[in-house]
């Protein structure tokens, strides 16, 4: 069976910045009981704690983060662009181990928005881009959904 690679937080984990998470029913839930998804959080696999301060990409694109050309910070200006790539590159490298070809990624998040983020002023308003994780599984030939678009993935996946 196909795995997905999915957001931690969407499976109920409580690894969201805040000390919650992104809880999901319906397709996602059932592809979980199903032992269809293999679950990372990559801001915690870069090594960030929960709860911890919410970060944005302030400077440039995820693109640019990933290139070395931008940065995401938090709000006191703190940068924390290293553990944001590392994340990132942990995602890869499962994907890579499992073979996994699709991935269901939380919108608006500066790791795995896959359609917005903030707009990296702190101010709540969401702008389109992605974040740094769907970034780089993007550039590496996965397709990347976000929570609000797994009826499309079930599509591909012919369910
Ligand atoms: Fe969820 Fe991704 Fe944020 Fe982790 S980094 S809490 S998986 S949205």
């Amino acid at each position: 069976m196909q795995k997905i690679l999915v957001s931690a937080c969407l499976l109920g984990e409580k690894v969201r910045y805040d000390g919650g998470d992104s809880r999901q029913s319906g397709l996602i839930a059932q592809w979980q009981s199903e032992g269809r998804l293999i679950s990372i959080c990559p801001e915690v696999a870069g090594g960030l704690p929960i709860p911890r301060p919410p970060a944005e990409i302030v400077s440039g694109s995820a693109d640019a983060v990933l290139r070395g050309r931008g940065s995401v910070q938090r709000q006191n200006g703190e940068d924390v662009t290293d553990a944001f790539v590392d994340g990132a590159e942990r995602a890869l490298a499962l994907c890579m181990k499992h073979q996994i070809g699709f991935a269901i990624l939380k919108e608006g998040s500066p790791s795995c928005g896959v359609n917005s983020v903030n707009d990296g002023r702190f101010s709540g308003i969401k702008i389109d881009g992605e974040g740094v994780a769907a970034c780089l599984l993007r550039r590496h030939g996965i397709d990347v959904f976000s929570e609000q678009e797994v009826e499309q993935l079930a599509l591909l996946l012919n369910d």
